[in-house]
């Protein structure tokens, strides 16, 4: 989805974990629309941050579905209400103007103007643990399939580059054996011998590095990157001091996600333990206005769970519709007699 600089809406959601998602269409069958903002590139949360394909067994009228599933099935029920999303960015700033409107300001650069906030944000912003290399943001955001990339977005950005893959785990092995197959070459940096990743995708990798497919630079850490902002190859070094130069287009650093509350803290919200506390009716804050609701959201006998999140999508859309419409009556109906807009 595209972002201006400016935006205005009815409803800033912040994330787009399944609460979020599911709120883009409690808040669209209330006539109100919504812009989201996530810090990941892709929407879905925890369930697309950190378990995509493991089967979920309490989510009503599924027996069974994976995450990453149930993310596409909310993102389509959602996609009639015409929602905008800004990914790859974090809510930095919220701000009250004119005692009706809140303005969020995002990392990229974005403002938000919104009559109402739903602050869905899990346990805080994710964000790839940067490798501390001096100077490593001048590669970030460089296009597709050139400096430093911390997701694949579009495998076929790499198509005929030369890339090196940091890390240790499942997403730098699965990378190196998907890119190895495009990529013009692929070389993996990691600090210790044992990889921690299935074991069968590490023997293919070690295969393909015993045919010249792949090159190991274990047990190596990552040391500088050489280039002026364009990428031309990253240096890493071994425990004895050595270095060793590798050519490069891009980098992938897979050092796993971080969380952080971080600007959340600062909007006068009353917290409890890193959770925000709301009315548990109408998942109201202690700032009119903003209203909470999912995992980020605390209240007496919350339970962290995605059909509780839902509910209060509902409940927080219903509390907010008569600040975003005033004067309007609120008629409770079904969704079946009301429809959804044809897409
Ligand atoms: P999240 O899914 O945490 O999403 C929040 C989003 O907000 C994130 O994408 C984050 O990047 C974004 N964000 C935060 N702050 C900002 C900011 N300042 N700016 C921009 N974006 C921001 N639940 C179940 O019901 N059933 C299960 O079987 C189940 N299994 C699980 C298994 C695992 C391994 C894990 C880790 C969790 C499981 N859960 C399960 C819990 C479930 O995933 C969470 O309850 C659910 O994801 C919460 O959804 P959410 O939308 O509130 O927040």
């Amino acid at each position: 989805a595209m972002t201006n600089n400016r935006n205005v809406t009815d409803v800033a959601i912040i994330g787009a974990g399944p609460a979020g998602l599911f709120a883009i269409f409690e808040c669209g069958m209330l006539k109100m629309n919504c812009h989201v903002v996530d810090a990941l590139e892709v929407v879905g949360g925890q369930c697309a941050a950190l378990y995509p394909e493991k089967p979920i067994y309490d989510i009503p009228a599924h027996p069974s579905i994976d995450a990453r599933d149930l993310i596409a099935k909310l993102r389509a029920q959602a996609a009639p209400f015409n929602p905008i999303y800004h990914l790859g960015q974090q809510v930095a700033t919220m701000r009250e103007k004119d005692g009706k409107t809140l303005v969020l300001g995002t990392s990229k650069g974005a403002t938000i103007e919104a009559r109402a906030v739903i602050v869905a944000a899990g346990v805080g912003a994710f964000g790839p643990n940067r490798p501390p290399l001096e100077n490593i943001g001048a590669y970030e955001d460089k296009g597709p399939g050139v400096g430093v990339h911390y997701m694949v977005t579009r495998r076929d950005d790499f198509a005929g580059k030369r890339v090196v893959i940091a890390g240790g785990g499942d997403s730098a092995v699965d990378w190196a054996l998907s890119l190895s197959e495009i990529a013009s070459s692929v070389a993996v940096v990691h600090r210790r011998p044992k990889f921690r990743a299935a074991p069968n995708s590490v023997a293919k990798m070690r295969n393909l590095a015993e045919a010249g497919k792949i090159e190991m630079a274990v047990p190596y850490q990552l040391h500088a990157l050489d280039g002026n902002g364009d990428l031309n190859a990253v240096v890493v070094k071994d425990l004895g001091g050595n270095e060793k130069r590798l050519e490069a287009d891009a980098l992938l650093p897979f050092h796993g996600l971080s969380r952080n509350l971080g600007p959340i803290a600062e909007w006068g919200l009353n917290l409890s333990r890193n959770h925000v506390e709301v009315n548990p009716t109408t998942l109201a804050s202690s700032v009119p206005g903003i209203h909470a609701i999912g995992d980020i959201a605390t209240y007496d006998g919350k339970l962290k769970l995605i059909l509780c999140g839902f509910s209060e999508a509902a409940m927080a859309a219903h509390a907010i519709h008569g600040r975003v419409h005033p004067g309007e009556a609120l008629h409770f109906e079904y969704s079946t007699s009301k429809g959804v807009p044809a897409e």
